[in-house]
């Protein structure tokens, strides 16, 4: 089981912005920008090279929650969203999460 699942069950506690029956935002506990949230499936998806035709509904269901997320966090100037993959990718968490991120002017490319 993953910190994630952890938050998901409320054994650990987070600062959720979002909930609904498939999916769970909250803000990071390291954050990388003024604004930066992790959008969560409930079903403990490992990564993204984890998902299958399956899971075609909730993975857009996802996506969509994205800018309806951002657009309760004041992010009207833009904002990044970021889906870490394997280590190479720089995933440390298990669990598959978009990274969205803003509140200020971000660089690219990422390192
Ligand atoms: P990754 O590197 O896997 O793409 O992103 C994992 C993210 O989860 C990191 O940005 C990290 O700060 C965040 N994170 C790790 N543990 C916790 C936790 O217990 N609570 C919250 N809110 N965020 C966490």
């Amino acid at each position: 089981m993953t910190i994630f699942s952890k938050i998901i069950n409320r054994e650990i506690k987070a600062d959720i912005v979002y909930e609904d029956d498939l999916c769970l935002a909250f803000h990071d506990v390291n954050p990388q920008a003024p604004v930066h949230v992790l959008l969560i499936p409930k079903k403990p998806i490992e990564s993204l090279d984890a998902f299958d035709d399956s899971d075609a509904m909730l993975a857009g269901h996802l996506l969509l929650k994205v800018p309806q997320i951002a657009a309760t966090l004041d992010l009207a100037d833009g904002y990044r969203t970021i889906i870490n993959t394997g280590h190479n990718g720089g995933q440390t968490v298990f669990h598959l999460h978009i990274h969205i991120m803003g509140g200020r002017s971000l660089t690219w490319p990422p390192g």
